[in-house]
């Protein structure tokens, strides 16, 4: 199975899908950590975040790796840029207040995704995003879209910034998700939206162990919904089953 989570910053799409993930021993794989990655890159080489053909000749040139983590010190994964580790680098404010920028290009966006889809298609996979479910993986076979108010995200990431030794306050914080989420849902490629049949779970007032368990019983679902589909795909009737209800 595919299992596409997207979502606003912040909405708790990683602690479900490293959850999740774990569970089910699928892969768990983070696309933000790309685009972050990237915009990384073009910091240190003092890029302008307006200069598309930059910035796409930038990603169809760096090498990004993301693999299991190799320290123990609470990361999901290891994100090596041309080799070197910038795990906690890329998570810094001034990435934040940059990544969504780069990330409004087709150049840069099309190089990223390519390389997306091909670690999706294997399946068995838990892949984490704004478009997953819309344009890496459309096919998947559940999409999980996750909100949640702007106050209590910024609640979360200004406690994740503290624990990095970050120094700002609230209402900054709050501004750079907002500018964020503005900038990502109103790009012209792949913006930030549910797909039609994801199932939409705002997180404002849920904390992780119930929407672990939500995600489940869906899995649950679309498990026992599969053998039908097949039946109907074998019989040729070209019918989805499953999968198109909107919970
Ligand atoms: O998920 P995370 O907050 O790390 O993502 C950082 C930024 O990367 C997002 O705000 C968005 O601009 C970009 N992004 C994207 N498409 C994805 C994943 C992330 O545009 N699939």
């Amino acid at each position: 199975m595919i299992i596409a989570i997207d979502g606003t910053s912040a909405s708790g799409k990683t602690t479900l899908a490293r959850r999740l993930a774990a569970r089910l021993g699928y892969l768990y794989f983070d696309t933000g950590v790309m685009y972050r990655a990237l915009t990384l890159a073009a910091l240190r080489q003092g890029l302008s975040m307006s200069d598309e053909a930059a910035l796409a000749s930038l990603a169809a040139g760096i090498t990004i790796d993301v693999t299991s983590p190799t320290a123990s010190d609470g990361r999901p994964c290891t994100v090596l840029l041309n080799g070197e580790d910038v795990t906690w680098t890329i998570r810094s404010p001034e990435v934040d207040d940059s990544v969504s920028q780069a990330s409004i290009y087709a150049g840069v966006r099309s190089a990223l995704t390519l390389q997306q889809r091909r670690i999706g298609l294997r399946g068995r996979v838990v892949m984490v995003g704004r478009d997953i479910g819309t344009v890496v993986l459309p096919e998947a076979e559940l999409k999980i879209f996750m909100t949640a108010s702007l106050e209590e995200r910024a609640r979360r990431r200004l406690a994740e910034l503290t624990l990095l030794g970050e120094n700002v306050g609230l209402a900054e914080v709050e501004r750079s998700l907002a500018e964020r989420d503005r900038l990502d849902s109103q790009r012209t490629v792949a913006p930030l939206r549910a797909a039609p049949d994801a199932v939409v779970i705002d997180t404002s007032h849920l904390s992780a162990e119930p929407v672990l368990d939500l995600a489940l019983d869906l899995v649950a679902k679309r498990e026992r919904a599969a053998p039908a589909q097949n039946a109907r795909d074998a019989a040729g009737r070209g019918e989805r089953g499953g999968v198109e209800e909107r919970e």
